[in-house]
């Protein structure tokens, strides 16, 4: 029986190994982290649906726990990758017949946009620690008070020439709008206001929440970046900023600050660059061997690529990609 190995067990390697299970070969995914689920495991409910990212996670799961030809082996990071052979950090090698590398994106670190306070000041907080709140049904301020007035900025990260993140994130504008409305919806007497460069709102349902997020929720939308974040003498944050539509300079108190991190390319791309001779784009992503017909193969025959190691993606985007992935593994070893 064929070996594939999948390095990754998040949304896009679950559904790939499900898939490829599915066709009759054996299959085992390598996961670094104590459990799987990727990003995904962290996230509270999934927009555009507000589907618990839980559910999504756990018919994942109960699909790859049905079939017998699939091994999770968790806490095994994979550092080297041949067509045939992946080496652990443990030292130990596997042998398989190909190998699909799904092994997602990083979280831009919000501490190094340093004028936004982020790790300095209580109250500012990533959209990521927003989840984990919104998972512990626990949203306060430090002090335990209920927030009255957040502010949400948009592209921390992303887009940005000064920390080398030229690209476009894809995913945040939308969970800017979702989180806004899961604000409004736990403190319906709250202001919460957005400040965006550019909303992008690119799939289905994105642009009726965006509209939902105004009309219903009453959420303002403010068109600027925040220039500077500061703490006032009675616990709360000052922001200084420009509203590009009017030209006017903005002062605004609020009592949290949500920066929507973007995603960035994982470090170990630079290690598959030189070790495996993978391409890489000037983004830091992986580089299909085709960006139509070949979107789920690499430069180099036999390995493959599934989710957001190629590009800023979706769920939605990232399980399809899995399920690509699996097709054109069983195709490439029918015709090898
Ligand atoms: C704040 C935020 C909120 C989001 N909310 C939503 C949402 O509501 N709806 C939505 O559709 N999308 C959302 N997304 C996007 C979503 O997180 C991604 O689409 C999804 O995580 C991509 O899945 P993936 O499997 O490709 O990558 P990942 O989730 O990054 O999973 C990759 C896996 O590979 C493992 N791994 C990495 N390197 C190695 C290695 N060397 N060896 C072994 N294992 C390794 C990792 O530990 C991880 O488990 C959000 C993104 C952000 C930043
Ligand atoms: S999706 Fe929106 S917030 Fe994210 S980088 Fe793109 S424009 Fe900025």
């Amino acid at each position: 029986m064929k070996h594939i190995i999948i390095i990754g067990g998040g949304v896009a390697g679950m559904q790939c190994a499900s898939e490829l299970a599915q066709q009759g070969v054996r299959v085992t995914i390598l996961e670094k982290e104590a459990d799987t689920g990727g990003k995904v495991k962290n996230w509270h409910k999934l927009f555009p649906t507000f589907t618990p990212a839980s559910d999504v996670l756990s018919g994942l799961r109960h699909k790859i726990a049905k079939a017998d030809n699939i091994t999770i082996k968790t806490g095994c990071e994979a550092t080297q990758v041949t067509p045939n052979s992946v080496r652990l950090a443990s030292g130990e090698e596997l042998s398989c017949d190909a190998v699909v590398i799904a092994t997602g994106y990083t979280l831009f670190d919000a501490r190094i946009k340093e004028e936004y306070g982020y790790g300095i000041y209580d109250n500012v907080i990533t959209a990521a620690d927003l989840e984990e709140m919104f998972n512990k049904n626990d949203v306060r301020l430090a002090d335990g008070r209920v927030p009255r007035r957040i502010a949400i900025l948009h592209c921390v990260g992303s887009r940005d020439e000064k920390v080398c993140q030229r690209h476009c994130s894809k995913v945040c504008c939308v969970t800017g709008v979702k989180q806004a409305i899961e604000l409004k919806q736990l403190f319906p007497s709250a202001d919460v206001f957005n400040f965006y460069m550019d909303i992008r709102m690119f799939g289905p349902g994105y642009e009726e929440m965006y509209r939902e997020a105004q009309q219903k929720y009453n959420v303002h939308f403010v068109r600027g970046r925040i220039s500077e974040v500061s703490p006032t003498i009675d616990n709360r944050l000052q922001i200084k900023a420009e509203d590009t539509l009017t030209g006017r300079p903005l002062k605004i108190g609020v009592d949290m600050l949500v920066l929507l991190i973007g995603m960035r390319a994982n470090d170990m791309n630079t290690t598959l660059e030189t070790d495996s001779g993978l391409q890489r784009q000037a983004s830091g992503f992986m580089q299909p061997k085709d960006a139509f017909l070949g979107n789920a193969e690499s430069n180099v025959e036999g390995i493959f690529y599934a989710g957001a190691i190629t590009a800023p993606k979706n769920v939605a985007e990232a399980l399809c990609d899995g399920a690509t992935a699996a097709l054109r593994v069983s195709d490439w070893l029918r015709n090898k």
